[in-house]
């Protein structure tokens, strides 16, 4: 039986969401959770919930550069308008820094492309608008409208890799930037769930990773590689009572910010995975952070392991001319900011010194520049320097920035080795 004059239409349709916390408070993934749930309530189905990080260099961005996308079954403009009014009644709307947009699509989503953009390079609000247009989709901006860019890079984002976060909230009027979350119950649920969970602790620098300190509702958020295993360890931490919790599937971890470039070809705000010799020793400067020059034999390129990436820096101290590397990082401000490394190869150190004496065997001293060397016990000559090699303290192989310093989109090598990028094997050998 159908209703004359009443249509519903029931469709697969996008939610895309973004710009609408500030510096003070509120936090998209809370409006997404708390969309999803007003959604489920008004009778739609939820099919999936997704955190999608963009470019982690746009200035714009308030923390974590998070968009939302809400996959579910209903009418379009019914959401449209529970959307806008959920935006319109927790946006923190006063700050000059909150610009949110709104994008729900039907059967046509924007093209991937631009979430690949979005992710690894910049958009403009024309642009996202003009791919709203061609899809068909129905979207808002407020105020300047910035958000747009993340709302529709969220809902046309393909992932080929994806991970899961289990985000906990507390109330939205609490701005404390203390929680109250177990620290031992976050070991324990580290300890039983790594690999399958990470970042929840960083235990070689005894820091609690997965609590933040901004006076948004984020309680905690336990990342993983699947729903089974982040639920797991969410299960395992006592805290303060939640409010909201929800499952996110995410880009975060899978290394999507990362683009193959080359030294001397870089762009600024992107980032990238380098490969390169290393051209001079590391420098550490004012503040504990490390310059590491490389080269491709033309052009040359600055690294900077920062103070809080800690022990990684002991790494690339350790790296000395010659060595063959692939640097995997963010190009800002003309240096790349190193997030891992693979160290390809370590040509033993050449070390030359004087020889001992063949007739005496005691220690020869250098005859004079270019002349050698002598013996000042028996007065023997030899032009031969005595050759040694010094041995490494690193192995080739991959190393990490730790989970305290790393970048939501930075893949943890937990996960296992980074996908092999597309670099000429007589490089990588
Ligand atoms: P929130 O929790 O509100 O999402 P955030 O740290 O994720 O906070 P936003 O407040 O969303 O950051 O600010 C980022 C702004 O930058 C958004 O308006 C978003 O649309 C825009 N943006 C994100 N990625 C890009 C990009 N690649 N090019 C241009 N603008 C972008």
């Amino acid at each position: 039986m159908s209703l004359i004059g009443w249509e519903s239409r029931s469709i697969d349709m996008w939610i895309g969401i973004d710009d609408t916390d500030s510096p003070q408070g509120m936090c998209t993934t809370y409006l997404g959770a708390l969309l999803a749930r007003h959604l489920e309530e008004s009778g739609m189905e939820i099919r999936s919930l997704r955190l999608v990080r963009l470019n982690p260099n746009i200035i714009w961005k308030t923390r974590g550069n998070a968009a939302i996308a809400i996959e579910a079954i209903g009418d379009p403009d019914v959401a449209f308008s529970i959307a806008s009014a959920l935006i319109e009644e927790l946006a923190d709307l006063s700050s000059e820094k909150t610009n949110p947009g709104l994008v729900v699509c039907g059967e046509s989503r924007p093209p991937a492309a631009f979430a690949e953009e979005a992710i690894t390079g910049f958009c403009t609000i024309e642009g996202a608008i003009a791919v709203c247009e061609d899809a068909g989709a129905r979207y808002r901006l407020w105020k300047n409208g910035r958000g747009i860019i993340g709302a529709v890079a969220a809902v046309a984002a393909d992932f080929s890799d994806a991970t899961s976060e289990y985000l906990v909230y507390r109330d939205v009027t609490i701005h404390e930037s203390t929680r109250c979350v177990d620290p031992l119950s976050l070991r324990l649920a580290e300890a039983v769930t790594y690999p399958g969970t990470w970042d929840t602790c960083d235990p070689e620098n005894n820091l609690i990773v997965c609590v933040p300190h901004t006076p948004d509702p984020v309680l905690y958020g336990i990342r993983g590689n699947d729903p089974v295993w982040i639920s797991l360890a969410r299960h395992l931490v006592i805290s303060e009572p939640p409010v909201l919790e929800a499952i996110f599937e995410t880009n975060q971890g899978t290394d999507a910010h990362l683009l193959v470039g080359s030294v001397g070809n870089l762009e600024e705000g992107r980032s990238y995975c380098v490969p390169g010799i290393v051209a001079s020793p590391p420098k550490t400067g004012i503040g504990g952070h490390v310059a590491l020059r490389i080269s491709d034999g033309n052009d040359s390129l600055t690294c900077m392991a920062y103070e809080p990436t800690r022990g990684f820096r002991d790494i690339i101290r350790a790296l000395v001319p010659g060595d063959r590397v692939i640097v995997c990082g963010s190009y800002k401000n003309r240096s790349l900011n190193l997030e891992k490394i693979r160290i390809i190869s370590i040509p033993p150190i050449r070390i030359t010194g004087a020889p001992l004496c063949e007739s005496c065997g005691k220690k020869m001293t250098s005859a004079g520049k270019e002349k050698g060397y002598k013996c000042r016990v028996c007065g023997a000559r030899s032009r031969e320097p005595c050759i040694s090699y010094q041995e490494r303290t690193i192995h080739p192989g991959w190393y990490e920035v730790p989970p305290s310093a790393r970048r939501h989109l930075a893949r943890p090598l937990c996960r296992g080795e980074p996908v092999s990028w597309d670099f000429p094997e007589d490089f990588l050998s």
